[in-house]
């Protein structure tokens, strides 16, 4: 069977209270499976964001579990999370997040070396030759396209080696033209690296690259689409 890269158990967010509460998430079990690519979808407002900031240890559940590298994250106080996500987890925004005085390479290791982790030489050779950065690494964010920094902010979660990959949004201040070669190197990732990469967007074209689904309306999972080919769920 296929190994469980992050778990969610009646899991449940409430933000608010009494009449004014709002229920961002109700109840919902989920497992996404590790080597895969799972894009979560759903209308403005059904709590795509909130299961991934959940799944990704930004955000307590008000009820039940979420279970990431086998290690549950309710009972991990602020530091214990802060440093499990340093370890396990990697993230990229739609808005990119690169600092802009510094160059590609150093945008890429700048969070390894503040926290005191060694680079491997030829993983990052590697990372950096997948996604096609080879030749930018010494520019400025402001000497490179839109897709070339999406993919300096892929290459930066990629070379800590997470467990889990958490995309926001990845293509959203993209044109069709980088998102779709954005898309196609963080499916390259899952493919030829083995990477798990959770993806949250609201474009249909975007999810066409995953291959998995999870559907997600009011706060529910509507439908969980997994790719017929692969191993079914444990
Ligand atoms: P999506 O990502 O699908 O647009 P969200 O997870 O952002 O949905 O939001 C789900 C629901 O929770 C919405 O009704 C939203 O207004 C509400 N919500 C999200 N974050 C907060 C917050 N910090 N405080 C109060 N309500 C929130
Ligand atoms: P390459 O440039 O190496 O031919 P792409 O970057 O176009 O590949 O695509 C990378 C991966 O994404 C491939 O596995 C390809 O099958 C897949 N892919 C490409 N276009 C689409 C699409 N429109 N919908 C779904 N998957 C796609």
């Amino acid at each position: 069977g296929s190994v469980v890269a992050a778990r969610a158990t009646g899991l449940t967010k409430t933000y608010g209270h009494g009449e004014s509460a709002v229920h961002a998430l109700r109840d919902v079990d989920l497992a996404l499976l590790e080597g895969r690519f799972t894009a979560i979808m759903g209308p403005s407002g059904s709590g795509k964001s909130t299961l991934m900031h959940c799944l990704a240890g930004l955000d307590a559940a008000t009820a039940g579990t979420v279970e990431v590298a086998g290690r549950e994250l309710s009972g991990l106080d602020d530091t214990a999370l802060t440093l499990f996500r340093r370890e396990h987890i990697g993230f990229v925004f739609q808005a990119f997040n690169l600092l802009p005085m510094l160059t590609a390479r150093q945008n890429i290791l700048l969070p390894l070396e503040l926290s005191g982790v060694k680079v491997d030489r030829d993983h990052f050779d590697e990372v950096t030759a997948m996604l096609g950065i080879t030749d930018r690494l010494g520019h400025l964010p402001s000497e490179l396209s839109g897709g070339q920094q999406q993919r300096v902010a892929i290459a930066r979660a990629l070379v800590a080696q997470p467990d889990v990959v958490f995309a926001d949004e990845p293509t959203g201040n993209l044109d069709s033209d980088s998102s779709a070669e954005v898309l196609g190197h963080l499916r390259r990732s899952v493919k030829e690296r083995g990477m798990t990469v959770v993806m949250v967007t609201h474009e249909l074209e975007a999810a066409a690259y995953a291959d998995d689904v999870v559907v997600i309306r009011d706060g529910r999972v509507d439908a969980h689409l997994i790719e017929p080919s692969q191993d079914q769920l444990v």
